[in-house]
């Protein structure tokens, strides 16, 4: 059953909002609730551009020149005055000179001639067109034209991608690959970024062993530390890895001050069922905050939130679907507000007709697990990947997707579209 456990202060509390008790948290309400109780990191480094890959840049940046710094040409082809070109018929100009990338035609440019030139080569300075060389015949040394060009075509003016002062990133800005490439195209080598924030995970039960251990009856491996390090990596994220923690009391404690201690968050699996040897929660009920949740999702439905010392918290399920599928949906959008991101994570859900009959009752958000397909005729279809318990890690394994049925959705018939939202960057 819900409780109401040891209030958070004024925003911070989830269980005191009308929709809790014992009804169920939507997870979009859920998800808000989380965000808006976390505060960015600060702390800053300055960091060479290959390094800045998925980090978060700390300060705007604006270009301190025009890119591209020339006038130059889109296409390899002729250069030449836009008053040379015919109206009609052909003009057969003098080729005077070639201008390549790098290394510009210093000659003059008359009536009467033009250039060779290099795609990326600077226009000669009598010239404001490029006609590109596949519509250009070339007869004893002249570049034969037709009628139908443009005065200005295929060039590129100056400051065409950015203008020197212009605003090119934002603070907030994660950076791909396409920014650290802006970034270098401006002469940027190095940029600041927030610092990384650290992030500490610990499993939790006395039936979980570490590989390399003897799994006795009644024993499994952890698994949930590797898929939470694997997606808290993909985030750039530094992962503190503090082990499986035993379901007792001292363990706990200890387990969670030195989280606090070293980590800007914590991330524990299992222990968050109701009715059992619960020591997480208590320890937090004590020691920190916590709020308790069951919110209307599938699998995952319980999770705590708070705070441990300065430390977010989040307890995880310790089924290891619930685990990834409450992180990519709960976690994950709370750890890019912790980065500083602005930028919101896009929920990119696709439309996909669905292969397999989906068995599904009303009453929580469900995330299947599918198979994604392009299809022939256009369009795309989606499979399940078979059983969908929430301990069936294959279930994920096997999937490129989750297949997203909404809360009042029952059995989902074969041929019925669905939504999907792919794991490309987001397990
Ligand atoms: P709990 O949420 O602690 O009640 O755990 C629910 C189920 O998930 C139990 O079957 C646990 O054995 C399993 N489980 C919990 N933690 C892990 C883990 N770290 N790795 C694999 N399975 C786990
Ligand atoms: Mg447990």
């Amino acid at each position: 059953m819900t409780t109401v456990h040891d209030p958070l202060p004024a925003g911070v509390d989830p269980c005191d909002a009308p929709g809790h008790g014992h009804h169920l948290l939507r997870l979009e309400e859920a998800r808000a609730r989380i965000i808006a109780d976390v505060t960015p990191v600060t702390g800053r480094e300055t960091v060479g551009l290959r390094d800045a890959l998925g980090r978060v840049l700390a300060i705007e940046v604006r270009s301190a020149l025009d890119v591209p710094s020339h006038r130059n040409s889109a296409m390899d082809g002729f250069a030449l005055a836009g008053r040379e070109l015919p109206q009609a018929g052909t003009a057969a100009l003098e080729i005077v000179g070639t201008s390549w990338a790098g290394r510009p035609y210093t000659g003059d440019v008359g009536p009467g001639q033009c250039v060779r030139i290099m795609t990326g080569a600077t226009l000669p300075e009598a010239t404001d067109t490029v006609v590109m060389q596949e519509q250009v015949r070339v007869e004893n040394g002249r570049a034969v034209i037709g009628a139908g060009h443009r005065t200005g075509e295929n060039v590129r003016p100056v400051g065409e991608d950015i203008r020197r002062g212009e605003l090119a990133l934002v603070p907030g800005t994660l950076l791909g690959p396409a920014r650290l490439g802006l970034l270098a195209s401006l002469g940027v080598g190095a940029v600041e970024v927030l610092r990384r924030p650290r992030v500490a995970i610990f499993s939790t039960g006395d039936e979980l062993r570490s590989i390399g251990e003897e799994l006795s009856l009644g024993q499994v491996y952890d698994s949930n530390r590797y898929t939470l390090h694997g997606m808290l990596s993909r985030l750039q994220l530094e992962v503190i890895d503090l082990g499986v923690v035993r379901d007792t009391r001292e363990d706990t404690l200890r387990a969670l001050e030195a989280a606090a201690q070293q980590a800007d968050a914590i991330v524990t699996s299992g222990g968050v069922s109701v009715g059992e040897a619960d020591f997480v929660t208590e320890t937090l009920e004590r020691h920190g905050r916590i709020g308790f949740w069951k919110v209307a999702m599938k699998p995952g439905k319980p999770i705590a939130f708070g705070r441990f010392g300065q430390a977010l918290f989040f307890g995880l399920p310790g089924n290891p679907v619930s685990a990834m599928v409450t992180f990519c949906q709960l976690v994950r959008p709370a750890l890019r507000a912790l980065m500083g991101a602005v930028e919101p994570d896009p929920p990119l859900l696709l439309r996909a007709t669905c292969a397999t009959r989906l068995r599904k009752s009303p009453g929580r958000l469900e995330f299947q697990r599918g198979v994604l397909e392009r299809q022939e005729s256009g369009g795309y279809a989606v499979r399940s990947t078979g059983h969908q318990g929430a301990g069936v890690l294959r279930s994920m394994s096997e999937a490129n997707c989750f297949i997203v049925l909404p809360l009042e959705q029952g059995d989902v018939e074969p041929g019925t579209e669905v939504e999907v939202q792919p794991f490309a960057g987001l397990v």
